[in-house]
């Protein structure tokens, strides 16, 4: 593997300035990386090679010629395959969108190219972004390179893997309820969730609108910060976009100071079903971050154990109305049933019936039935109330502590094929994480060490707005733990050519 892909996105950016190396050099480090190692990992769903290296070579011309260019131009980026982009396809990890070509770009995808980031593909993810593992693609699962046989997280593991595996420095995630930080976590990269409204959501494909979120996947804090400042700021496309400026990210990704900052523990994210090796790393955190100076204050959101509730009515709500535009009538597959006479209802259902995959389904029919008359104020009325109630044990938490602090997941990566027919154990991994989006503020997880050989995830948490406060506390405490372990966690992952050949299961390409 070509040392180019071992640096970071900031590294990169001040070698690229320097002109110590080129970015269609970089860009092809990745490219060769991907085709390397990616048939074990499966985090690709589409390369985009002639681009990439277009885009890249453009940059050098502008570079050699002096022009005045952005901090991360030549930097390339992986895109999960929910965010629509023209040239390259779009799936949502649907049988669906096999094929789509989308018309128009999403607003960061504008932001990228304008970034000047040549784009290195489209990344696996469960279907619709519905899943904790990535094992609901429709395209195969995505393997963790810390371990083949284990799952990347969910649902956007391609992203994650990407980025552990050293094939992309950067990518872009969507979190709904956990899916950027849950596979940061279990892979060992950052990954953060943006205040709601901070990043444009236009052209992310909806899953739950009032709880997506596109945010950054690095490998570290710095790099996160880099990445947001990039694609946050307002969009007159998206109505829930704040006007807000985004404020100085990487400044407070530098800071590297957490004296007098009070940190809240959560009573409520710790303890029963979380993994004891996880709590292990994270009491250790708290101690280095006591050490350094913070204030660790215990504080108590008695309403987060109905987050997961609450959660599994609003989502599939919100989904079960936000796919219904896949039809087999405007866009995208379309399956002729064998009945006639050829009504719209029977190709719809025969459409939906072949495009979508079973947590797709499932989803939906918990959706519309949560949604239907009679039952609404029951189910989707009940919903919104704890909503209110957990933005409230956010508000009285936020009182006593600057940030909150928790695991990202509960567990480690787990097996292929250990959760994907019991919904509810899927669903449990996303239980720290899901408070978050219910109340819409930001998140960032950071990897706290190993457990087992395998990586977990410390999360910060952080009021509306104050995205710069995760990046100040995650960057010290990444700082920290690197001290202790004598460099960043993911020089300790195995190297993926002696996992090549380990066991496949099926599904993967
Ligand atoms: N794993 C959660 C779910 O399945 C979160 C998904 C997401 O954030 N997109 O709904």
């Amino acid at each position: 593997m070509s040392e180019l892909t071992r640096h970071s996105a900031a590294r990169l950016a001040e070698m690229l300035a320097a002109k110590e190396v080129t970015s269609v050099e970089v860009t092809q480090a990745h490219l060769d990386r991907i085709a390397e190692v990616d048939g074990n990992i499966n985090a690709f769903l589409h390369v985009n090679t002639e681009e990439a290296l277009a885009v890249a070579a453009d940059v050098d011309k502008a570079r050699a010629a002096g022009e005045d260019l952005p901090a991360l131009a030549g930097v390339p980026i992986a895109i999960k395959d929910l965010i629509v982009t023209v040239g390259q396809p779009t799936t949502a990890g649907s049988k669906m969108l096999e094929g789509w070509m989308s018309p128009y770009d999403a607003t960061v995808i504008k932001k990228i190219r304008a970034a000047r980031m040549p784009m290195l593909g489209k990344t696996n993810l469960d279907e619709f972004a519905m899943g904790s593992s990535t094992e609901h693609s429709a395209y195969g699962p995505t393997r963790n390179p810390w371990d083949l046989s284990r799952i990347p997280g969910g649902s956007g593991g391609g992203s994650a893997a990407a980025v552990a595996a050293f094939e992309a420095p950067l990518a872009l995630g969507t979190d709904t309820g956990g899916s950027i930080r849950q596979p940061a976590a279990v892979t060992g990269s950052v990954g953060v969730k943006p205040t709601y409204g901070g990043v444009s959501r236009y052209g992310a494909i909806a899953m739950a609108s009032s709880l997506d979120q596109i945010g950054p996947v690095s490998r570290t804090v710095l790099d996160s910060a880099l990445l947001h400042e990039v694609i946050g700021g307002h969009d007159p496309h998206d109505s829930t976009s704040l006007t807000d400026p985004v404020g100085s990210l990487v400044e407070a990704a530098k800071t590297g100071n957490v004296a007098g900052m009070r940190i809240g523990v959560i009573n409520e994210l710790q303890g029963e079903g979380y993994d004891e090796g996880v709590l292990a790393r994270f009491h250790e955190s708290l101690d280095l971050l006591r050490d350094a100076g913070a204030e660790i204050v215990e504080v108590s959101c008695p309403n987060f154990k109905y987050a997961l509730g609450a959660y599994y009515l609003i989502m599939p709500s919100e989904a079960s109305s936000n796919l219904a535009k896949y039809d087999g009538v405007r866009f995208g597959h379309r399956v002729l049933p064998a009945e006639s006479p050829l009504t719209i209802e029977r190709v719809m259902g025969a459409t939906r019936a072949a495009g979508f995959g079973d947590e797709v389904k499932r989803r939906i029919i918990l959706g519309t039935y949560a949604l239907s008359a009679g039952y609404y104020d029951a189910y989707y009325g009940s919903a919104q109330k704890v909503r209110t109630l957990i933005q409230r044990d956010f508000d009285a938490a936020f009182a006593q502590a600057d940030v909150l602090i928790s695991p990202t997941s509960p567990v480690p990566a787990f097996k292929l094929g250990e959760k994907l027919n019991d919904p509810l154990a899927m669903y449990l991994n996303d239980v720290a994480t899901i408070p978050a989006n219910l109340a819409g503020i930001p998140g960032i997880s950071i990897p706290g060490g190993l457990a087992d050989g395998l990586p977990v995830g410390i999360q910060f948490l952080a009021p509306a707005r104050e995205d710069a406060r995760l990046y100040r506390a995650g960057h010290v405490l990444e700082t920290l733990l690197e001290e202790k372990w004598g460099g960043p966690l993911l020089s300790q992952a195995p190297d993926l050519r002696q996992l090549s050949g380990a066991e496949t299961t099926s599904g993967a390409k």
